[in-house]
């Protein structure tokens, strides 16, 4: 089967690769769609040098098992056993594996997966069943701000961003302020329901989500968080996180990494992707995915196509 094999220092390759084995307890996926995250992308820059390669890359998917049921796979492997992972946070279990990142993930025709992360998908196109995972990234980071009902605001309409902004809309919000330096992106925010676009952040929200995690803006959005309200912060672009602390204590204010998402907000996410519309996905044919993922890599990807999705033909219909 055809696969892109990340080989760490010497890049990407597409190759011919064996079937996934299948060890006890796993079912095999043929992947429908499979996006190409921000983090696979600093990654394959340099940015995780401790993950083994060669490896699968790819843990935004779904696709159909092989009696034809379609699914969508949780990539959080967590060890099963710990309280962590029986209260469904397997996000946050110290023996925690991501497929796609520690063993084979879904930039491949097929891809074994324990049957414990499988969740049935009925309905979803390949596109919305790869969105899954970037949503529960909203839902978890809506749920670490408090479940804000009132103004609020994100940084970033980038995919997560654009995930965010719908589980937000989903929730009920009506008053959501979206900022990006891109105008392309500004429009695409509003075309999806944003109350107003900008540039750069001013005014005070009950929350605001950073999802582009700079150091400038991580500033911002604290700064913008009104008095007693969240600031949440999702992006990894820069290590660094430089405030006032005064301010922070002073404003009663929480400041909240959001990581992945715990079992119960992955499975929500799977309800809130049947209602999202994403024309700003651009599908890729995994023949041309290698220069389009290193033209990513290498900062040169269009600034409408807000979400690369490698496609694979031998699975129903694709696009919404
Ligand atoms: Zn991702
Ligand atoms: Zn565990």
């Amino acid at each position: 089967m055809k696969a892109l094999v990340f080989h760490g220092e010497s890049g990407l390759r597409l190759e011919q690769v064996a079937e996934p084995a299948l060890a006890d307890g796993e079912v095999r996926v043929h992947v429908g769609a499979a996006g190409v995250c921000g983090s696979d992308l600093g990654w394959f820059r340099g940015g995780m040098p401790s993950v083994s390669t060669p490896v699968v890359p790819g843990h935004e998917f779904g696709g159909m098992l092989d009696d034809g049921t379609s699914v969508v796979i949780n990539p959080m492997v967590g060890c099963g056993t710990c309280l962590r992972c029986a209260a469904g946070n397997t996000h946050l279990c110290a023996q925690r594996r991501i497929i796609g990142i520690h063993r084979d993930g879904a930039y491949a025709e097929r891809v074994s997966v324990p049957r414990h992360n499988v969740v049935a998908a009925d309905g979803l196109d390949p596109v919305r069943a790869a969105l899954v995972e970037p949503i529960a990234n909203g839902v978890h980071g809506w749920d670490r701000a408090g479940r804000p009902t009132g103004a609020v605001a994100i940084i970033g309409a980038g995919a997560i961003g654009m995930c965010l902004l719908h589980v937000l809309r989903s929730k009920g919000l009506s008053n959501i302020m979206v900022v990006d330096p891109m105008s392309q992106r500004c429009e695409a925010a509003r075309a999806a329901g944003a109350t107003a676009t900008s540039t750069r952040l001013t005014g005070q929200f009950d929350a605001v989500f950073d999802a582009a995690g700079t150091r400038a803006t991580r500033a911002d959005a604290i700064a913008c968080t009104a008095a007693g309200g969240t600031t949440a912060l999702l992006g990894l672009h820069d290590d660094v996180l430089s405030v006032s602390a005064a301010g922070v204590i002073v404003g009663d204010k929480t400041i909240a990494g959001c990581f992945g998402y715990s079992e119960p907000a992955f499975r929500e996410a799977v309800a809130l992707a049947a209602s999202i519309d994403a024309p700003w996905v651009a599908p890729v044919p995994i023949d041309d995915a290698r220069q389009v993922v290193e033209a990513l890599v290498a900062g040169r990807g269009t600034p409408g196509a807000i979400k690369t999705m490698i496609r694979f033909t031998d699975v129903g219909a694709f696009g919404t």
